[in-house]
């Protein structure tokens, strides 16, 4: 089956797995969270490998549906000092620290009162938690546990300068023209500070499918490709643009979780069955066939806003680790030992050949009755001994599916071969006039 490369994944750039390691290393110590600077310095330093991706912003209080927009908050430093004027948090070691939205403070304040304020897990006492408080106005500290017990009585000054106040949301778009109308969307989510897994390795994977795509030639269908805070990115966008994705969206993935080597995951739209969830179970099958096969009701990110009722998108995503999974998830060890260019590597390579395959997924017909004579077309060989048509059965099993009935995902399935491998069987059986597209 090798002697069928797919023209659409060879790939001009090997060295995008490298590529896409380097850019998470650059993006890590951005304070990104819903909005402001981090967010800022993160979509311009993806502008320098998407120049033509379009920074836009949203008010704060713009309504979304039933959510509204939130203040934008930015943090400039945060640090606890004991007695003796030592820090004993600092934001400079992880952003992680603050909890994110957190309000300023400048103040003095007992053990007791600064323990009200910190935030540890008991059973991870040596990682630092990513806590946020979006919807609700407090400040505080996330530590690690074994930290947080071994802080003596006494007077404690916590400072946190930040501001949380009316401004902007902050999100990015790039939408690539194909030849159809109809639309693929990538949306990817950028609110996380400081963690690798989740979230960073969906921007990078993003970004550099993008780049890929924008290299094709002849893109068949149009992509819609997004860099938008979780929840309320997603819920906002859709608010703006629902009738629009509502008509054109023949397929969705939200990248997240895309950039250890573990495990693949694949989390399916709420209705299963979606061209979306058929493309990238059939790249899985194939391309990591030991991947775990979660629920819908084991989602966690944008898909509940683009599967909700009424909005009733085609997305799904294909992960590595998945989010709650894995024992790093939302931790300062979440960082970029988690991740390697192998499992960034293998992540977008597994997307590119979803997406390769929905470009070229056609319907074919038979033109002929019966099996064609092969031979005589230069497709066949013209001599017959036990095994010498071993390295055509996939081209005979194609034809043999060529009713007009099945796509080509339907016909790999039932034939048990890679779909972005029969490309180019199919594509010599059409310049041979056997069969032909519906
Ligand atoms: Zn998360």
């Amino acid at each position: 089956m090798n002697n069928y490369p797919n023209k659409l994944l060879l790939d001009p750039s090997p060295s995008a797995n490298e590529a896409m390691y380097d850019l998470a290393k650059r993006l890590f110590p951005f304070p990104r969270s819903l909005t402001g600077d981090g967010v800022r310095r993160t979509l311009a330093e993806v502008q320098t490998l998407l120049p033509n991706l379009q920074v836009a912003e949203v008010d704060s209080g713009t309504r979304a549906f039933d959510w509204e927009v939130p203040q934008e908050w930015n943090i400039r430093d945060a640090y606890v000092l004991d007695e003796s004027g030592r820090k004993v948090i600092d934001i400079n070691t992880t952003n992680l620290h603050v909890i994110a939205y957190s309000v300023p403070v400048d103040e003095v304040v007992t053990r007791e009162e600064l323990d009200k304020h910190l935030y540890s897990l008991p059973d991870q006492p040596d990682v630092v938690p990513f806590v946020q408080s979006y919807y609700k106005r407090r400040w505080g500290f996330a530590i690690a546990h074994r930290e947080r017990m071994a802080l003596p009585r006494g007077n404690y000054r916590v400072v946190i300068d930040s501001t949380l106040q009316p401004g902007k949301m902050t999100y990015g778009e790039l939408v690539l023209p194909g030849s159809e109308e109809k639309e693929v969307l990538l949306s990817t989510y950028f609110c996380h500070p400081s963690m690798a897994n989740d979230n960073l390795s969906g921007i990078c994977v993003t970004v550099f499918l993008a780049q890929w795509l924008a290299r094709l030639q002849d893109r068949r269908y149009t992509y819609r490709i997004l860099f938008i805070p979780e929840t309320i990115g997603s819920i906002w966008y859709l608010s703006a643009n629902l009738e629009h994705m509502r008509s054109k969206t023949i397929a969705g993935f939200v990248l997240t979780c895309c950039g250890d080597e573990r495990q693949y995951s694949f989390l399916p739209s709420r209705k299963g069955e979606t061209l979306a969830d058929r493309a990238a179970l059939h790249v899985l099958r194939h391309h990591a066939p030991e991947f775990k096969h979660y629920s819908f009701l084991e989602r966690g990110s944008d898909e509940r806003q683009y599967c909700s009722p009424g909005i009733d998108l085609p997305v799904v995503s294909l992960m590595r680790s998945k989010y709650h999974e894995y024992p790093e998830y939302h931790t300062s060890n979440d960082d970029l030992s988690l991740i390697s260019p192998a499992g960034l590597g293998g992540a977008y390579d597994a997307m590119r050949k979803t997406i390769a395959i929905l470009e070229q997924n056609y319907t074919y017909r038979s033109t002929v009755l019966c099996e064609p004579q092969l031979g005589k077309r230069g497709l066949y060989p013209t001599i017959s001994i036990k095994g010498s048509t071993s390295g055509i059965q996939d081209m005979i099993n194609l034809l043999a599916y060529c009713d007009g009935t099945l796509d080509l995902i339907g016909i790999a399935e039932t034939i048990g071969a890679p779909a972005w491998q029969l490309v180019e069987i199919a594509d010599r059986l059409l310049d041979a006039n056997v069969i032909e597209r519906c």
